[in-house]
């Protein structure tokens, strides 16, 4: 019995492993400090939770829309085009469990075998396993930690040809916390336009940025929304990541297609959690802000403890919650470092290769946790290396 082609190249996430093997650890009576999963530790805003357990006793418990039920897409419609400076209509707007759907189906809506994917490399390893079962061919443009791990258009502009049938950013970025500045992203709109190429625009941390830094959106520039697929959610913004609710925003067509792929794979989003979405969205945001500003603490905590390492250094990341230390100091690869970390630190932390070959050399270490266990951690590295 054989398994078909479009399965062979798929790999488990590194987070899931490590997470694991930490977990082994655990068993055994070891005390392990996590850095490795991206999620929040804030327990999701009470007055969403209260919002979904509502809907619960209320019944709440259906089938909905395949592409979500209608006032949560109006809503997501309204706030996502306000911060962005854009006009979207509900129709453009699919609900999904979870913003990975939203990544996977229009990837295979819109990639034929052979057609070339542009993608950041390092990045979240999901981009390279749908562009696999699409059958595409993955391009991987580098991130430069000397452009502060942004998109290197040198390698954009040879790679990028009217073979491009889609080009994914993602900004902020998981692993590295770069952010793409708003001209780089004028230069890739050009390009995509000349090729007649698709956008996918991973904006999942665009709210988690620091400094003030505004987040500029891909879709914003005239003319960009109707070959952009805008790809966002609630786990990370509202620490729902259990609930699994995501969206994305792309041209009526194309969501037309996706919705279709919905209704025959995952058939709808949880009824109920949408009801927690439409709280999320509507309600008080004051819970992000703090959330964002607590984080920023953490970053400043994290990147100065990790300079201190010897053969470490670290650039302060822009957004999301990772820092992305170069660790070529220590002589050693990345897979090899992170382990002896894990086996002697008792410190749960992720190789920068695992998020793709470019991220050979670093470290990628999630500081959503407290200063006091950001703190332990760190000391605990130092002290094992
Ligand atoms: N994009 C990126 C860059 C991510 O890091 C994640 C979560 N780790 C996702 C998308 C998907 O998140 P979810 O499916 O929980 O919405």
């Amino acid at each position: 019995m054989g398994y078909a082609k479009r399965t062979h190249h798929l790999a488990p996430e590194g987070a899931y492993q490590v997470l694991a093997k930490a977990g082994q650890l655990e068993a055994a009576g070891k005390e392990i400090v996590h850095f490795e999963i991206g999620q929040p530790d804030y327990e999701t805003f009470s007055n969403i939770s209260l919002a979904g357990i509502r809907a619960i006793t209320e019944g709440k418990t259906r089938y909905t829309p395949p592409s979500g039920m209608v006032p949560l897409r109006d809503a997501i419609a309204e706030d996502a085009g306000r911060r962005r400076g854009i006009r979207i209509h509900p129709d453009e707007v699919i609900v999904s469990p979870g913003g990975k759907p939203n990544l996977f189906f229009p990837t295979l809506a819109l990639v034929e075998p052979g057609d070339e994917v542009i993608y950041p490399n390092p990045g979240f390893p999901t981009y390279e396993a749908m562009i696999g079962v699409a059958g595409g061919v993955p391009v991987p443009v580098p991130l430069l930690e000397e452009t502060g791990f942004s998109f290197d258009l040198e390698a954009f502009d040879r790679l990028v040809n009217k073979r491009t049938k889609l080009i994914i950013l993602n900004s902020p970025s998981n692993p590295t916390g770069g952010v793409i500045p708003r001209p780089d992203l004028e230069h890739i709109a050009v390009l995509a336009q000349k090729h007649d190429s698709w956008i996918m625009s991973d904006e999942i941390y665009a709210r988690i940025a620091y400094d003030g830094l505004p987040v500029f959106s891909i879709a914003s520039l005239p003319g960009l929304k109707e070959r952009t697929i805008i790809v966002d959610g609630f786990s990370k913004t509202y620490s729902m990541t259990g609930w699994r609710l995501g969206f994305g925003i792309m041209p009526k067509e194309l969501a037309d297609r996706v919705s279709l792929l919905l209704t025959h794979s995952v058939g709808s989003t949880a009824h109920f959690t949408q009801f927690a979405g439409l709280e999320a969205v509507r309600g008080p945001q004051d819970m992000v802000n703090t959330m964002v500003s607590e984080y920023q603490r953490r970053r400043d905590v994290i990147v100065a403890g990790l300079n201190a390492i010897p053969g470490f250094t670290c650039r302060a990341p822009q957004g999301a919650f990772y820092a992305f230390p170069n660790i070529k100091g220590t002589g050693r690869t990345s897979s090899e470092l992170a382990n002896f970390i894990l086996e002697k630190a008792g410190v749960a932390l992720l190789p920068g290769s695992s998020f793709g070959k470019y991220g050979e050399g670093y470290l990628r270490l999630s500081y959503a946790c407290s200063i006091p266990v950001i703190d332990k951690g760190l000391a605990r590295i130092r002290a094992a290396l």
